[in-house]
């Protein structure tokens, strides 16, 4: 049995041609699922009964199944499912004025083990194909009491550039029309600098807004806190990201999460204002969430404005950001919720 969320319309319409029926059947078949929600091909009442039997015979729609889900009171929702091979993923949707943001997984667990994230520290199980990717947007859009989604983030657990077709591939299903429509603009990849990801998403041709984990500006700094920047150090990672803008037209956003006695210094700040200098581009500054186990904590409210301020003051376009949902713990390590304005 195969995931009807791993085909696109075309790869679709080719099976059902192969079982000699009408192509155009995929249409009918992505509207029920995207648009009206079912779940069930029993239910798709304009197709006839035997293509209903054949694809009940080889395809399911649903993997995932939800074992708990939590509610903020601001409205954050938070899920968690077991997969079909009983590894956990969590996605969460993040209603605010105007927008209904849904965060989602692209790997179970994570290979790049960020000393302040709680997804590495279990370890890399493996990667989401990309019916489970779709399928977390679609269980929010269908399930979550937010209704529909207007945007997409990949900032769940895992690594997106480091599941590269199956990320890609679901983001070309949730742009196009006959499923969730979601614009290029309002679908955002963010990376812990995997840098060959970056230079292949900049020549997709797609407008996704790229949001690259950077937590320092010096790469000493940086190594301590992301063994990934061993590998893919600055000077090439904003090399990467500079190309990005220039191909895809879109500015790109840093995010830099604040560890007392790390990264939270004047000095800290005045080597970002350096790496920054001269360049248009967005900084989103997060307290970072405690970890108790590893000693890790937000520097204080005074320290934290000093370090934004000190990059306002010099011009740079930079965000502090509020946790959302810290009631229901969504705030757990990837699922810290910071993007409400993406
Ligand atoms: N692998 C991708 C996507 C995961 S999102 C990436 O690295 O960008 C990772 C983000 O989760 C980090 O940028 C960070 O902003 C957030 N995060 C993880 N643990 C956190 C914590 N303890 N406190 C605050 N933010 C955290």
């Amino acid at each position: 049995m195969k995931h009807i969320l791993d085909f696109s319309i075309i790869e679709l319409a080719k099976t059902l041609e192969s079982w000699q029926e009408k192509s155009y059947h995929s249409k009918q078949i992505f509207s029920w699922i995207y648009k009206k929600g079912v779940t069930d091909f029993s239910a798709m009442s304009d197709l006839s009964a035997t293509l209903r039997d054949r694809l009940k015979e080889e395809f399911f729609i649903s993997s995932l199944n939800l074992i708990k889900s939590q509610r903020s009171l601001d409205e954050t929702e938070k899920l968690l499912f077991t997969l079909k091979d009983k590894n956990l993923i969590e996605a969460v949707s993040i209603p605010t004025e105007n927008r209904v943001t849904g965060c989602i997984s692209t790997q179970a667990g994570c290979k790049f083990a960020c000393l302040f994230c709680a997804s590495g520290q279990s370890g890399f199980k493996r990667n989401l194909t990309c019916g489970e990717i779709i399928e977390q947007a679609l269980y929010l859009k269908n399930k979550s009491t937010a209704g529909a989604l207007t945007h997409i983030v990949f900032m769940g657990t895992g690594e997106p550039l480091d599941n590269y077709d199956n990320v890609l591939k679901a983001v070309r299903i949730i742009n196009s029309p006959e499923s969730f429509q979601i614009a290029a603009r309002r679908i955002t990849i963010s990376t812990c600098g995997i840098i060959p990801g970056i230079k292949k998403l900049s020549a997709e041709g797609l407008q996704i807004e790229l949001s690259v984990s950077l937590h320092a500006a010096d790469d000493q700094t940086r190594a301590k806190i992301m063994p990934v920047d061993k590998r893919y150090p600055l000077k090439e990672l904003i090399t990467a990201c500079k190309e990005y803008e220039k191909k895809t037209n879109r500015q790109v956003t840093f995010e830099y999460v604040l560890i007392e006695g790390l990264n939270s210094s004047l000095q800290s700040a005045a080597n970002l204002a350096k790496m920054m200098k001269g360049w248009d581009c967005k900084v989103n500054l997060i307290p970072c969430n405690p970890i108790k186990e590893l000693n890790l904590e937000p520097p204080e409210k005074k320290e934290t404005l000093l370090f934004k301020n000190y990059l306002v003051k010099l011009g740079i376009n930079v965000t502090l950001r509020k946790s959302r949902g810290q009631d229901i713990e969504a705030a757990c390590g990837q699922l810290r919720l910071r993007y409400e304005n993406k």
